[in-house]
């Protein structure tokens, strides 16, 4: 796909989510959880044009789950996976992971155009979203451990959109494996960054207007 092509068709045209991903063949017990949790996300929202990047069992050892991004792979090495061997036993929470891996993929497609993540190049249709975010007890604790720790990662705006995300997608498909996924890894401390429901209101209040702008809402 030329991701520099038609930029009006990219812009309103509303794709499925289970085209953009391609599960499998690395793990068939994942493959059929990874499918439901695509259905679920489905029924949430729409997309625009994504390529479809494949997503395997093939995460760094250490490593809930993957995005490796195109600006840095390029198009044939832009892929999401999931660690085997870290879900041994927990594969409840893969559609969690998965969730946040998709976001990374959205920010790079969508707002980023492809070169880089959206999010963290501060594009303008993630303001709001971002700002939200900021307001939140949870940016505060990301920022003091990214302090702590000496590194970008915890308050990185693409990270923290990831992780909304999926919490998102998890309160807007209550009864799903979605919800399950994302109630287990809280649980499993997996998810270790995520916000309280009081916290969490106001983002996920952002995440429907964005969406909605995009007109990729039912
Ligand atoms: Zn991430």
């Amino acid at each position: 796909m030329d991701l520099s092509g038609d930029t009006a068709k990219w812009l309103t045209a509303q794709y499925h989510i289970y085209d953009a991903l391609n599960p499998g063949p690395d793990n068939p017990a994942h493959t059929a959880i990874i499918k439901q949790a695509l259905v679920e996300l489905n029924d949430i929202h729409q997309i625009g044009l994504l390529p479809t990047i494949p997503v395997g069992d093939r995460a760094p050892k250490d490593d809930l789950s993957f995005y490796s991004p195109r600006h840095l792979h390029g198009p044939a090495g832009t892929r999401i996976d999931l660690g085997a061997a870290t879900f041994q036993g927990k594969q409840i929470e893969l559609p969690f992971h998965l969730a946040h891996e998709f976001w990374h993929d959205l920010d790079e497609h969508i707002w980023g155009r492809g070169t880089g993540f959206g999010s963290d190049k501060q594009s303008p249709a993630l303001r709001e979203l971002l700002a939200a975010i900021k307001k939140t007890r949870q940016y505060q604790w990301a920022k003091e451990k990214d302090l702590l720790e000496h590194r970008r990662y915890w308050a990185r705006p693409t990270e923290l959109c990831a992780r909304a995300y999926s919490q998102w997608a998890a309160l807007r498909s209550p009864s799903g494996t979605l919800a399950t996924a994302f109630h287990a890894a809280v649980a499993s401390g997996h998810a270790s960054s995520q916000w309280t429901a009081d916290d969490f209101k106001p983002v996920a209040a952002a995440f429907d207007r964005l969406f909605a702008r995009k007109g990729w809402l039912p």
